[in-house]
Order: C-alpha cells, then sequence, then structure tokens
C-alpha cells in the first residue's frame, strides 16, 4: 500500500533521516518509536509532504507520492500541540476540512456530527476550544482529521501533552476508530508502553535509521540490536 523506498533527508550538513526503507499494509497501525532526534518527525513530514527527501521515493498504491502537493495527499493529520482554530468553534473546526473541499452544508452538518461521535464528543459543535481540556482538543483534532475518510492517518506525538489517565483513555479511543474505520494509522512516540499498547508493528528508530521493524512481541523476544533491546526492555 504504502512503499517507502531509501529516503533520506539532509539539513546542510546535518542528515536527519538516512536509508529509510519501509512497507505498510493497508490497515495496518505502525508506529515510529525512538529517541529525541532520531529522525521519527522527519520521516512523517515527508509523508505528509512538508518535507521533500533529500533522495528516495515514496509510493502510495504504485504511484510516486512526491510530486503531489501536501494539501492534495488526502491525508489526515494530527500533531502534539492543538492545532485547533481558536477563534472557531469546534463545529467549525472539525468541518474545516470539508468547507476548503466545498462540501454542501447539509452534509457537512451531518459528517460534522458523524466525526464528534466517533471521538465521543455528541454535542460539542458550539463550543469554543479554549473552553475544552487538552484531551478534549486532541480529540476534536482527531475529529477533524477524520472527516474526510482519509485512507491514512498521520500522528506525531498526539498525547504527550496530556497526563497519564488521559493518554490512556484516549489512547483507547484511537484503537476503537483504527478498528472501526480501517484507517491506515502511522503514529510517531518516544514512549515504548504506548508503542507496545497501540501497534500491529513497530519501527525503532536510532539516529536516522530504522534498526528493526516488527510486531512488539518480535521486538521484546528478538531484538535485533542492543540498542532495540534496551529501549524496548526500559517499558518492564
Ligand atoms: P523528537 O522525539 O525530539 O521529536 P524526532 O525523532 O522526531 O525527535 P526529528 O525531528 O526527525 O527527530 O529530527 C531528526 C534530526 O534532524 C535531529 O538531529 C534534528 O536536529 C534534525 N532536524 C530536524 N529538523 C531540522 C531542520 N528543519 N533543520 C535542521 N535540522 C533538523
Ligand atoms: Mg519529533
Amino acid at each position: 500500500f504504502i512503499e517507502i523506498r531509501d529516503i533520506r533527508k539532509d539539513y546542510g550538513p546535518i542528515t536527519a533521516v538516512k536509508d529509510v526503507t519501509l512497507d505498510i499494509k493497508k490497515g495496518e497501525f505502525m508506529t515510529f518509536l525512538g529517541p529525541s532526534g532520531s529522525g521519527k518527525s522527519t520521516t512523517l513530514y515527508m509523508l505528509a509532504g512538508f518535507e521533500h527527501p533529500t533522495a528516495g521515493d515514496i509510493r502510495v498504491d504504485g504511484a510516486s507520492l512526491l510530486d503531489t502537493p501536501s494539501h492534495k495527499r488526502n491525508i489526515g493529520m494530527v500533531f502534539q500541540r492543538y492545532t485547533l482554530f481558536p477563534h472557531l468553534t469546534v463545529g467549525e473546526n472539525v468541518a474545516f476540512p470539508l468547507r476548503i473541499r466545498r462540501m454542501p452544508k447539509a452534509e457537512v452538518e451531518r459528517k460534522v456530527k458523524e466525526a464528534l461521535r466517533l471521538v465521543r464528543l455528541e454535542g460539542f459543535e458550539d463550543r469554543k476550544p479554549a473552553l475544552m481540556s487538552g484531551g478534549q482538543q486532541q480529540r476534536v483534532a482527531l475529529a477533524r482529521a477524520l472527516i474526510y475518510d482519509p485512507p491514512v492517518l498521520l500522528m506525531d506525538e498526539p498525547l504527550s501533552a496530556l497526563d497519564k489517565k488521559l493518554r490512556e483513555e484516549i489512547q483507547f479511543e484511537i484503537r476503537r476508530i483504527h478498528r472501526e474505520t480501517g484507517v491506515t494509522i502511522l503514529y510517531v512516540t518516544h514512549d515504548q508502553e504506548e508503542a507496545l499498547r497501540l501497534s500491529d508493528r513497530i519501527a525503532v528508530f536510532s539516529h536516522g535509521r530504522i534498526d528493526q521493524i516488527g510486531s512488539g512481541q518480535t521486538l521484546y523476544a528478538e531484538p535485533a540490536t542492543r540498542f532495540v533491546a534496551g529501549f524496548i526492555g526500559d517499558s518492564n
């Protein structure tokens, strides 16, 4: 479904990502796990179209993605910090991707209701984001990312600003949404417990490369490098 082939990203003398090759299956929950500075976000940004690889290719259903501008990639995104428009209500925030696609108003209202139901925020349409908790705001961001039924959802540490209890609640919601919608998810975290809890497979990043890709069980039982063994082992 998604094929990442030998991508590399240089920022002047700094190589942020190198030799990253990865296949992602349709409907898969794939997590990029690794310490700060290991190249997780940079890899995600190349998928999103915010950054262009210095070398390599990314293909979706066999077609190269690299010439498609970010807003035409049909990919939903949720990031670490609240990215809601503060002057718009929850309903207007969630509707935004449909408005720019010029969907008729009645249909937009129906889709907004449906998306808010998916994240368990029915009835919050008229609320302003500032009057909601961090977790509720991230759920609004999730509803907005999912509203046009993108086949792929990218999430870059969407829960890292939340406390443990809220984080676990929303992890549960994300898993449910993944199950219910079948959306392919690429998820970035440096939290090994979170990765083990959510993912079908985990790609462990270290110094801009992927050390190993596998299920949590495989990484735990058969780590390919000492780094993977140490990083995965940390959670126990
Ligand atoms: P974190 O967990 O802290 O978010 P990360 O794994 O997401 O880390 P990246 O943000 O992908 O790491 O960064 C990888 C490397 O590339 C780092 O060494 C970083 O300093 C460098 N880098 C990232 N973006 C830029 C940029 N715009 N200009 C220069 N260097 C950059
Ligand atoms: Mg990052």
